[in-house]
């Protein structure tokens, strides 16, 4: 189910087909299409709080908690690292891949930390919530990638120092990472000629911010989500199919030979 007019995916073709640079923002509806759970939203985590203890998840999922109470930090973020082990990419993460391949200038901006970009095959991606493929001892320099998100115990320790080790995600009131930042600050400078805005709840300044920029400067905007978002007036198109039946619609449009 698209959700879209064939009209509208004729328009929203005919602007990925013109299209020499385009940027995906997305967010955990793409990877509800693989069975993720979501943030907001229907069967979403927020709905969830700690029953002992009865904190909302953004207290349950910050940086002050990972500080203070780190085993209850990691019992969630297990929860979401074990929902992450059995999900593969799906037709959204792929098609965004393949415009890459197709687009030279597509940059993915995801808030999504499962890995499913990269392991569809998206090179040039800013994960600004980074991922939970990677960790990092809170008291030494050791670092380490990890293809298991899942810890082998709560909270895991450092095998050089037995401290705490957390992952390279952004909890909630922590600082972005700046390396991404920066990436991300060059790429929306240079501008791109379309904008898609996918399965996100546009809940953040720097999510929804390259999306009224394109807007403002004349180029096309896409969003693609089943509820509306605070960008949803703004965008050019809407679609409120689920991501990866809409992505591959459109792609099929823009692919197929006139
Ligand atoms: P969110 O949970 O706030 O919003 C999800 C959005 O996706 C909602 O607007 C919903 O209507 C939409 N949606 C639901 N199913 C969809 C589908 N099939 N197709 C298209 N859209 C669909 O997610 P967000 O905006 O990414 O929130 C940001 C926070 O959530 C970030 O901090 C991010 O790190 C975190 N998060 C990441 C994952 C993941 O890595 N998969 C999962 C949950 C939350
Ligand atoms: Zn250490």
């Amino acid at each position: 189910m698209v959700g879209a007019s064939s009209a509208d995916l004729e328009r929203a073709a005919a602007a990925l087909r013109d299209a020499r640079s385009v940027l995906f923002i997305t967010g955990a509806g793409l990877s509800a299409d693989s069975g993720l759970p979501t943030y907001r939203g229907i069967g979403g985590l927020y709905e969830a709080s700690d029953p002992e203890e009865d904190l909302p998840i953004e207290t349950l999922l910050s940086g002050a908690m990972m500080a203070s109470r780190p085993e209850l930090t990691w019992t969630y973020l297990a929860e979401i690292a074990r929902a992450c082990r059995g999900a593969t990419f799906n037709r959204g993460h792929e098609v965004i891949a393949e415009v890459e391949r197709q687009i030279e200038r597509t940059w993915t901006l995801t808030q999504n930390v499962d890995g499913l970009h990269r392991a569809a095959g998206s090179k040039q991606l800013i994960e600004i919530h980074g991922t939970l493929h990677a960790r990092r001892c809170t008291a030494c320099p050791w670092r380490a990638s990890v293809p298991d998100p899942v810890p082998e115990t709560i909270p895991p320790r450092c095998p050089d120092c037995d401290a705490i080790v957390r992952p390279d995600v952004v909890l909630f009131n922590e600082l972005l990472p700046e390396p991404a930042m920066e990436v991300l600050l060059r790429e929306l400078d240079r501008g791109f000629d379309l904008v898609f805005s996918v399965g996100t709840s546009s809940a953040f300044a720097y999510i929804i911010e390259p999306v009224l920029q394109a807007t403002e400067a004349g180029r096309t905007t896409i969003e693609i989500n089943p509820a509306p978002t605070i960008l949803s007036p703004h965008v050019d198109l809407r679609f409120t199919g689920g991501a990866a039946s809409t992505l591959d619609a459109i792609w099929r449009r823009a692919s197929a030979t006139p």
